[in-house]
């Protein structure tokens, strides 16, 4: 019997461009009432894992290139070295960090500042994308869109939200935001590493907020389940704001949507009768009042001169669960 563990599976510090040194930085974790922490400095070894008997701590690495970012999980030194310049040798660096037990995760390719820039972007070399990367904004939209298109063409993908903290701004605390809460057996690295590779992941905003869940009889996110005459699909969600809308999406487009009057608990059940993927996110419309800041802070950072209309913002993300004959 498993249970959901906190975690942020994207972090920084003084180790490279972040503010808070490793130790200071597990403290902040166990404040914030996480389960686990994954360090990954920008090319840059998590050696020593700093400790804590509050947290689980999981060494990481940021392998930073031009090209592109990738996560690369679960040892002090998963690469020999960060040399690697082509496509080619992108390839063949997350190749044998996967055979030496890590796992690898693509990181915010569809960023417009340090996106993905190799000539493929091909997420089954990967164990896991990042769709979901520091607060929300416009760039994680694009890459969610992109990420159910591939769901689309039949592949499964697991997805994590990082929430790829340096510091705090002003009173803002950015740490888990967002959180990747992960089904897993225990909270140790291996069952944590595996359950994330599983695809037993939903994206919350925070620790503690809202989480949305799939499951189909015993199944849920990242699981395939046999159709039958009589499948079903069930999403729960603890805490669906007055005004958000629930989204259930499968591969033909929005299967089921609610729109919420009041906040609180929201399930539903939907029968499935044909073969695919089905994940659920919480979207909702940017405060009127806010929104135009918003559009001047994220036409800067995006360099997007032509975002004049905010599309609606995911609040929280799950994984998906497959569907076949
Ligand atoms: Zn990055
Ligand atoms: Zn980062």
């Amino acid at each position: 019997m498993g249970k959901w563990y906190a975690g942020v599976v994207h972090s920084h510090t003084t180790r490279s461009d972040g503010i808070f040194s490793p130790d200071e930085l597990v403290k902040k974790a166990e404040e914030k009432g996480l389960d686990f922490l994954i360090i990954t400095d920008h090319n840059q070894f998590c050696d020593p894992v700093p400790s804590s008997d509050k947290i689980l701590v999981i060494p990481g690495t940021e392998l930073t290139k031009n090209g592109g970012h990738t996560n690369i999980w679960g040892l002090t030194h998963p690469i020999d070295n960060f040399d690697c310049d082509t496509y080619e040798e992108w390839n063949a660096k997350i190749k044998s960090a996967k055979e030496a037990g890590a796992t690898v995760c693509i990181n915010h390719p569809f960023c417009s500042q340090c996106g993905w820039r190799w000539e493929a972007l091909e997420p089954e070399k990967a164990d896991c994308v990042e769709i979901w990367n520091s607060p929300q904004h416009t760039d994680n939209m694009t890459c969610t869109a992109w990420w159910q298109d591939e769901l689309r063409k039949g592949k499964k993908i697991p997805v994590v939200g990082g929430s790829d903290f340096h510091r705090d701004y002003y009173v803002t605390d950015f740490l888990a935001n967002p959180t990747s809460y992960v089904y897993a057996e225990e909270c140790t690295q291996e069952a944590i590493l595996s359950a994330i590779r599983a695809g037993h992941v939903t994206i919350s905003p925070n620790v503690g907020k809202t989480m949305i869940e799939i499951t189909s009889g015993g199944k849920m996110m990242g699981d395939t389940v046999k159709l039958s005459e009589n499948t079903t699909v069930l999403i729960k969600t603890d805490n669906l704001k007055k005004g958000h809308t629930l989204k259930v999406i499968d591969n033909d487009g929005v299967k089921f949507e609610f729109k919420a009057r009041k906040t609180g608990p929201y399930s539903v059940t939907l029968p499935i009768d044909k073969p695919g993927f089905i994940c659920a996110q919480i979207e909702y419309d940017m405060n009127p009042v806010i929104a135009p800041i918003y559009i001047k802070i994220d036409r800067k950072i995006s360099h997007n001169e032509n975002l004049t209309k905010l599309p609606p913002f995911i609040y929280a993300q799950t994984s998906a669960i497959y569907f076949e004959v």
